[in-house]
């Protein structure tokens, strides 16, 4: 039996392709390993959304480089797609290059590497493929990943995804909602439904006429009522397709969780402008006022680029007042970096690196102070958690509210995928601490 180990780098859709990956390889009789130095495939599930995160890959490679007559390498996903063939050439010893819209080819390029070819490619951007397979092999038996859509047609300009990721195909209700049903009955609670725009969800078999938005709403709808699913989040939405709709669903059904991910990415319309975001400060603000009066408290949650090309001070304070109006539960904050093929790299960059490290630390400070203002409000309040696992090293269980915040309390037996009720005692700026109540 052959073995492998694949290494996942980047986000949840990453996350859930590796699953696909794992279980597509276990079903032709491949064994899953912890360390690479056991594995007779090594595979990386690659980001490049980020500089740091491509570079990490190559480093990767590199470590491994001594065991290239031992072991066979291969590099999937977006760092794939993005470099192709050049892989081979920063690194000779890789024989597998495949980006995620080749991986229903997977089986193939597998049968191509076992009968002894040297090198195999997957990197046609297939506009039609949703790479949907029964043989994911999910890592958490309490809560799982349905991807609904694959690829962005946004065009953000510094955003690498639409050219490693294709042009954007949905899933047809059908599908999506059969496998809600089958995770159901296979004992999974919680589904979230991934899409690098969720919003933009639109069904290959529904009305073209429908307004944006209103499939994705409808979606939500119909994935609240399979029976058995207690809690369905979804990942990421666009602002621009955020509709009315996709909050009133929210509101009418409490199996849709209270937390809504909405990148904002900058506070400064100037700024938003030149990302190509296609919406103004102003109405993103308005979705939030949207979220801000449902009857349910909805969390909110966000991205932040600092040190976009041409971003003034007065646009940095922008993104600050911006933070301090909308009252985010967290937001992941990150520095511009130029990605290949981007139109962003047109743009003159002069701001340094050490002054995109101090706008950062900036950005994270003033949120620190927001989340523990924001986090103070829970104690007290008994909160339904999902325990999601136990930490060791401080004898403690880990949960999630609906709301998306993280308690930890103390108690005894098997609670992992059980749902309890914490009353929250102490609250710290990235967690809440608690009690179980009996
Ligand atoms: S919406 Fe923009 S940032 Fe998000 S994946 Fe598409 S292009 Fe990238």
């Amino acid at each position: 039996m052959k073995t492998f180990y694949i290494e996942t780098f980047g986000c949840q859709m990453n996350a859930h392709d590796s699953e696909k990956v794992v279980g597509t390889l276990l079903s032709r009789g491949y064994q899953q390993v912890e360390e690479p130095d056991d594995a007779e495939l090594v595979l990386y599930n690659t980001c490049s959304i980020r500089d740091k995160a491509e570079q990490k890959v190559f480093a990767r490679l590199q470590e491994f480089k001594k065991h290239s007559k031992t072991k066979t390498f291969g590099v999937l996903g977006c760092v794939a797609q993005q470099e192709g063939e050049k892989i081979f050439d920063r690194a000779p010893h890789v024989s597998l290059v495949a980006g995620s819209a080749s991986y229903s080819k997977l089986p193939e390029m597998l049968v191509q590497l076992e009968t002894g070819d040297k090198r195999v490619t997957g990197l046609s951007l297939d506009t039609e493929d949703t790479f949907e397979t029964p043989m994911t092999r999910r890592d958490n038996p309490y809560k799982a990943y349905i991807t609904i859509i694959e690829g962005c047609d946004k065009n953000c300009s510094y955003c690498v995804v639409p050219y490693t990721r294709g042009p954007e195909r949905s899933r047809t209700f059908a599908s999506v909602l059969e496998e809600a049903a089958k995770l159901s009955a296979a004992g999974y609670t919680e589904i979230q439904l991934l899409g690098q725009n969720v919003n933009s969800f639109r069904a290959p078999d529904s009305d073209p006429s429908r307004p944006l938005g209103s499939d994705f709403a409808e979606l939500l709808r119909r994935v609240g009522q399979v029976p058995g699913i207690r809690r369905v989040r979804f990942m990421t939405s666009h602002p621009r397709d955020f509709v009315r709709d996709i909050v009133d669903a929210i509101d009418e059904n409490p199996v849709l969780c209270n937390h809504v991910h909405l990148p904002v990415q900058s506070g400064s319309t100037a700024v938003l402008k030149a990302m190509q975001r296609q919406y103004t400060r102003d109405e993103y603000l308005r979705r939030i006022d949207w979220m801000k009066s449902t009857r349910r408290e909805l969390t909110l949650t966000s991205d932040i680029i600092v040190g976009f090309p041409g971003e003034t001070e007065q646009d940095l304070q922008d993104t600050l007042s911006l933070l301090s109006e909308v009252e985010y539960d967290a937001i992941f904050a990150f520095k511009y970096s130029k990605r290949p093929n981007t139109p962003a790299l047109a743009l003159e960059d002069h701001i340094t690196e050490e002054e995109k490290s101090r706008r950062l630390l900036m950005v994270q400070e003033h949120q620190r102070a927001i989340q523990i203002r924001r986090n103070a409000r829970h104690v007290g309040r008994t909160e339904e958690v999902m325990v999601e696992g136990f930490n060791k090293a401080t004898n403690h269980w880990l949960g999630k509210t609906t709301q998306l915040k993280t308690i930890t309390f103390a108690a005894p037996g098997e609670l992992a995928g059980e749902y309890r009720r914490v009353m929250v005692t102490r609250a710290g700026p990235a967690a809440l601490a608690g009690e179980l109540v009996q």
